[in-house]
This record gives structure tokens, sequence and C-alpha cells, in this order.
């Protein structure tokens, strides 16, 4: 199962919520949850999450270029690339390695290289980045985005996906999730 929130407030930016709707859920069947949320302002949160049912965790970076995510997402973009990668380290150690992940979403603006280049380094921390091409949506401020082009995601995929393996950090060991369910993203099949 994959539970996910908005930002619901700055301090513990959803982990609280994730928190009440996962024991509810462990209450009444044992299903694999990934809870999917900001980086909260206390790393003890993890271990709450963690405690009430939460087998996985997704912090999304979405954007990894100072100006691209400060452009697609202003608001999330307040908590620095600094403070992502400490908490990606603080999750690793509650939640296991390969069992803490981020969606980054291509075509936004980033580079092919600067994509690969942030995956290098969540690879190395035990963090799988769930690359997936942005889709523009109907009646969302980016309906006229475009998506990107297939030779995009091809100077990202086969690259990334042969990390990945080397690392032996692949979607199908990951306990709930995204990147377990594979729908969004092609990654999963360049890691065999
Ligand atoms: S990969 Fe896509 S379809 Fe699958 S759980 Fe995530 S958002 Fe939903």
């Amino acid at each position: 199962m994959v539970m996910t929130t908005g930002t619901p407030n700055l301090t513990d930016r959803g982990a609280a919520i994730l928190c009440e709707s996962a024991q509810a859920v462990k209450a009444a069947v044992d299903l694999p949850i990934q809870g999917q949320c900001e980086p909260p302002d206390e790393d003890l949160w993890f271990q709450r999450m963690k405690a009430c049912g939460i087998d996985s965790l997704g912090m999304h970076l979405e954007a990894v270029t100072p100006e691209v995510r400060a452009r697609i997402m202003p608001g999330k973009a307040g908590l620095t690339m600094a403070r992502y990668m400490d908490a990606f380290d603080a999750a690793v150690a509650v939640f296991g390695r390969g069992q803490v992940s981020t969606y980054i979403l291509a075509g936004l603006g980033d580079t092919a290289e600067a994509i690969l280049e942030v995956s290098q380094h969540l690879i190395a921390k035990g963090v799988y980045p769930f690359v997936v091409p942005f889709v523009p949506i109907t009646g969302t401020p980016l309906e006229n985005h475009p998506a990107p082009t297939p030779a995009f995601m091809a100077q990202i995929l086969p690259t990334l996906g042969a990390m990945l393996k080397q690392a032996r950090l692949l979607s199908q060991d990951i306990k709930a999730g995204c990147a377990k369910c594979g729908a969004c993203s092609a990654l999963a099949s360049y890691e065999v």
C-alpha cells in the first residue's frame, strides 16, 4: 500500500497523519505500507512512523537543481537539498538500506547529468532514486509543460538502472511503494 500526504503543516510535514493512518490500517490488515512525506522537523518521526507500521518511506525530491526546485515548487524548495540528504541518512538508519526512496521527475528542467549525479549520491546512501518522466495533467498549472522526450529518458534510465544493479539496490526488494509498483517509470526494466 502507498500512503501519501501533501504538506499539511511545516512541522511534522505529514508524518503524524501517516502514523495515525498506518496504525489504523495495520490494525485491520497486515499489508506492507510505504509512507510518503517531506522530511519532518525532527528525525524522531522516522522511528515513530516505523513503530506505527510504515515499512518503507518515500521523501520526494521531485527536482534536483536549485533553480528548477525554486521555479517548480517554491514552497517545497524551502527545504534545502542538504536537509533532504540529512533526512535520508536518518531515515535509512531506521528503515534500512533500500527501504527509503525518492521520486525525481525528469523533464522539468534538470539536466540528465544533474539527475544522474544526484542519483549516484543517493544510491551511495542506500536511497532508491525513482526517476519518472513528468506527465502534464489537464487543469493543473503545468498542463502545457511538455513531457520529456524518449531520447531524454534514454539518457538517464539505462545508466541509472546499471548503477542500481551494481549497487544491488533493486526495486523488487523494496517492501512497498512507488519503486516497487513501477507503473510510472520504465526504470525497473533496466535493473535486470
Ligand atoms: S509508481 Fe505511480 S502508479 Fe505506482 S504507486 Fe507510485 S504513483 Fe501510483
